[in-house]
């Protein structure tokens, strides 16, 4: 079977026991402020699982995109090295909410795995939870019993709380779990070996691994560490897709199934470089005689590991940026950077690519996913583009790294060290994203070595300064009334309301409060809009709230303090002011969007938006400048459908299939239900939750600030509308008013300005005439006034005059003496003093004389220094009054 056939059939048979097939949600993500990848299958099913979203369909399976390479999971420095943790892979799981639990997870599992893919049931090993005393929770003998139907006793291994209890955080839904192990040696290798599969379960051996987990969530982990049962169990099960190709497929490493062949493939054509297969590699090591074999020799492995690395982490950063995340120096685009760093470090180090090369790959790469991963084929020129900046971007880096450390090893070798001091190390990991090993092996090279522990120390006291950073404590939250949150802020500003829940959030030194309220018009920050702000009140008191985010589908408001009494009634009134600036902002961003289209074309992507009270930003994929007279298309367009005042018309929980008809505008990267909100402007529909004006007519007017790029392929445009746009043109007008008082007001500002330009030139022009008569005259004057020292013409003189002057004086000198000349001139020019010296050409070459020298000696004396060619050369200085006597003491020097 192919992987795509594999992939198929996994949903064909969850479809046949129930399951709604649900789409991936995107990698990255947006809208959580604890998580920045997903990492496992649960992620995008957390706020059913924590109790705030609708379970139904409780039945659900997918196929869903994880990245492990941040956090709780991060593989990243695996891969490659291995050949079964990926940093992007895809995880297929079935989910019950509710619905069945254990026994059915387990049958499911067995079913699909035994009799529809025909694995070998001798191969597979399962794990349970063997129970933790001091927590009073017993042996899972229940998930046992269920596997005893199917596997023999000695395929039952009980598992440690470390890999056979799982938890979603520090606190939260929690449970056991049971793993199904596959052991895929070969027959040679069991022989070998003599070990039975079952001694190497969770024993980290590449042939015996981890395929499927079930986890069975039954208990919620309290912040004071104690657990309680969950209202509803949970079943959440992930399977690694990449690890069951390679089993079905029957091969040894997930390298070398048809998910990753075709781009090995590509990568050996354009290296000229050979991969070594599994299969390879155990055929060279047992005939190591094979001439032109050269099985796994360490520059073979080094190729290999390579290899691997460039083609999984080609995945990772493609799809990272078609879900709308670009590399970027913070946060989850800077994670994608560091990804593709790693690529980049590794071809350039092992497979001689000192040029970009990762981007050659990515049209491969789109052929074999692009059918089942759309958003692939979809944006490839965006992605090849961001690829190939980044590479060249980070290969300059490199160049500029490998630089510095050549100067730091030349330093050491004058000072006769053979260690590169730690600090500077981590620098160059820091700075030029030089990770030890690429500094130890460039260093090796050159005989020198690292001092590994130092390095340590300054990376653990960044990591110390980036977790003081970041902390943020959270208390339990304090439940005050059962229930869920009601959002009404589509229709309401203002609305009675409740306290449901609260809790104390300790971010560095400040401490505020998180609210939960049964009904709340409170819109919390999503999807770039800023969340409301306002006020909670009632007769006795007033609390302020400062900021609304939003966490598992809910408004989360921010107070610095809580209500006197939290469990009073209240009305909830949000700032309208700022409401309405924002909405206004939000509905342009969509008439903004829509104009793009089209003017510039259907390759234009929104790539980010960010919509506050006062301006307005939206950043998408275009590959060049957006000319102005497009932008004043663009702004003519926007404004003209402001003045046509339409309407909103808003669809809110329609199913997501209508509103793909209806042709609203989906984002890639965005995680959509399977009712959606669409909100259409005329022409202009797009699928949004935000809060928009009630027609365009409100936004006033628009108007575009500045177009710019923010990386290979985005422009950005920051624009204005109604007030901030009123405001604007006061600006401009006052400004013109005051040009205009220049130039007696006059009428024709430009044709006068003009003219002014005009004269300026003519008599810039003037004034570089008179200056030339008057250092010809100078220069006369000069050379009428000289001494004759032993047959040496010596013209010497002090001016008032620019050094651009003194230049043209000096040279005018020699031209009217061109033999047996010294000529020292002295100017002062705003307070500095500059010494020139001139000599003719016998004097440098038959008298030795070198102006250079001869300035830098005299310049002391006016507390300066300079230089220049033999013939010529001037020094500046800080003290004017030395200038005599420099002017004296070079003709000293001159010793005529
Ligand atoms: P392992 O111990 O092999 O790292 P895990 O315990 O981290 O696995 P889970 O968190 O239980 O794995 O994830 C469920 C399944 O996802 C695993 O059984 C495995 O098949 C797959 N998986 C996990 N991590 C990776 C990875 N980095 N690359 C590819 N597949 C993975
Ligand atoms: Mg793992």
């Amino acid at each position: 079977m192919t992987a795509n056939e594999i992939r198929d059939s996994f949903k064909k048979f969850f479809e046949s026991k129930q399951h709604a097939i649900v789409p991936s949600a995107p990698m990255v993500i947006k809208d959580d402020p604890t998580l920045m990848f997903t990492n496992a299958g649960m992620n995008q099913w957390k706020d059913i699982i924590l109790g705030t979203r609708d379970p139904e369909p409780r039945r659900r399976a997918d196929t869903q995109k994880c990245l492990r390479v941040s956090g709780k999971h991060n593989d990243l420095e695996e891969v490659g090295h291995d050949t079964y943790h990926h940093t992007m892979f895809e995880m297929l799981g079935n989910w019950s909410f509710g619905d069945y639990f254990k026994e059915g997870a387990i049958d499911m599992a067995w079913e699909y795995l035994v009799d529809v893919l025909k694995l070998n049931p001798e191969d597979l090993y399962v794990t349970v939870f063997e129970g933790a005393p001091e927590e009073n929770i017993p042996r899972d003998d229940e998930a046992a019993s269920y596997w005893a139907k199917h596997v023999p006793e000695d395929h039952i291994i009980n598992g440690n709380k470390h890999d056979n209890f799982w938890e979603m955080g520090d606190t939260g839904p929690c449970g056991p779990c049971s793993e199904i192990h596959v052991d895929s040696r070969t027959p040679e290798q069991r022989k070998a070996s003599g070990i039975s599969g079952r001694d190497l379960v969770n024993k980290d051996d590449p042939q015996v691994i981890e395929i499927w987990n079930l986890v069975f969530m039954q208990f919620n982990r309290k912040a004071d560490g104690s657990l309680e049962k969950l209202s509803m169990n949970v079943i959440d099960t992930g399977m690694g897709f990449e690890r069951l190709v390679r089993m079905l497929q029957g091969k040894h490493s997930n390298y070398d199934t048809d998910i990753f062949q075709p781009i090995i493939k590509a990568e050996e054509q354009i290296t000229g470089l050979k991969y070594t297969t599994f299969e390879e590699e155990a055929e060279a090591s047992a005939n190591p005689g094979n001439p032109g074999q050269s099985g796994s020799s360490g520059d073979q492995e080094a190729i290999n590991v390579a290899m691997r690395v460039c083609a999984d982490h080609l995945r990772a950063v493609s799809f990272s940026i078609a879900d709308g995340q670009l590399p970027s120096n913070a946060k989850a685009g800077y994670v994608i950077r560091r990804i593709l760093r790693r690529a980049v470090r590794y071809a350039y180090t092992f497979l001689g690519q000192k040029e970009s090369f990762l981007y050659k790959l990515v049209p491969t790469l789109v052929h074999e996913m692009g059918d089942a991963f759309p958003e692939l084929k979809a944006q490839q020129q965006l992605i090849s583009k961001v690829m190939k900046e980044e590479e060249d971007s980070f290969l300059r880096t490199l160049d500029k790294g490998i630089g510095l450390l050549s100067d730091a090893m030349d330093k050491l070798k004058a000072e006769g060290k053979t260690e590169l001091d730690g600090v500077q190390a981590f620098r160059l990991f820091d700075t030029y994203g030089f990770p030890l090993d690429l500094t130890e092996l460039i260093c090796r090279e050159q005989g020198f070595t690292v001092d590994e522990q130092q390095f340590d120390v300054e990376m653990q006291k960044q990591k110390e300064r980036a977790r003081n950073a970041a902390a943020v404590e959270n208390s339990d939250w304090t439940e005050l009334q059962q229930g869920e949150q009601q959002f009404v802020g589509y229709d309401y500003t203002e609305y009675e309301c409740r306290i449901l829940r609260y809790r104390k959030v300790k971010q560095k030194k400040a401490e505020y409060y998180e609210l939960v309220l049964d009904y709340t018009p409170f819109y919390g920050e999503m999807g770039g809009q800023v969340g409301d702000c306002g006020v909670l009140v009632n007769e006795n008191e007033t609390v302020e709230i400062i900021d609304t985010k939003r966490e598992n589908n809910q408004s989360i408001h921010i107070v610095k303090q809580l209500p006197k009494d939290p469990t009073a009634q209240f009305m909830a009134c949000v700032d309208t002011d700022k409401r309405t600036a924002s909405a206004a902002n939000h509905t342009a961003t969509h008439l903004l969007d829509y104009a793009l289209k089209q003017v510039l074309g259907d390759h234009v992507e929104q790539k980010g938006s960010f919509v506050s009270p006062d301006t307005l930003r939206f950043d998408f994929s275009h590959f060049q400048k957006v000319t102005d007279e497009e932008l004043r298309q663009v702004e003519r367009m926007v404004n003209d459908m402001i003045r046509q005042d339409i309407p909103l018309d808003e669809h809110r929980d329609m199913p997501f299939d209508e509103a793909k008809k209806l042709g609203a505008i989906a984002l890639f990267g965005e995680k959509y239900g399977d009712k959606v909100r669409v909100v259409r402007f005329g022409p202009s529909c797009e699928f949004c939750g935000g809060i928009h004006a009630s027609a365009t007519g409100k936004i006033g007017f628009f108007k575009i600030i500045s177009e710019s790029s923010v990386a290979a392929g985005i422009r950005r445009i920051e624009a204005k509308t109604g007030k901030e746009c009123e405001e604007l043109l006061y600006m401009t007008e006052d400004m013109l008013k005051a040009v205009r008082s220049f130039f007696n007001n006059a009428k024709d500002l430009q044709g006068v300005i003009q003219k002014y330009i005009e004269e300026h030139d003519t008599m810039k022009k003037q004034i570089e005439g008179f200056q030339a008569q008057k250092v010809q005259q100078l220069a006369d004057n000069l050379v009428q006034k000289a001494r004759t020292v032993n047959g040496v013409t010596v013209v010497t003189g002090k001016f008032e005059m620019t050094a651009a002057a003194a230049k043209d004086l000096v040279f005018k000198v020699r031209e009217l003496h061109p033999e047996s000349l010294l000529c020292v001139v002295g100017t002062v020019y705003d307070g500095k003093p500059l010494l020139n010296v001139m000599l003719s050409d016998d004097m440098v070459k038959d008298h030795g004389l070198n102006a250079g020298q001869l300035v830098r000696e005299a310049a002391k004396l006016m507390q300066g220094g300079g230089g220049g060619q033999p013939h010529f050369a001037s020094a500046g200085g800080k003290n004017p009054d030395g200038l005599t006597a420099a002017i004296d003491k070079v003709v000293e020097l001159a010793n005529l």
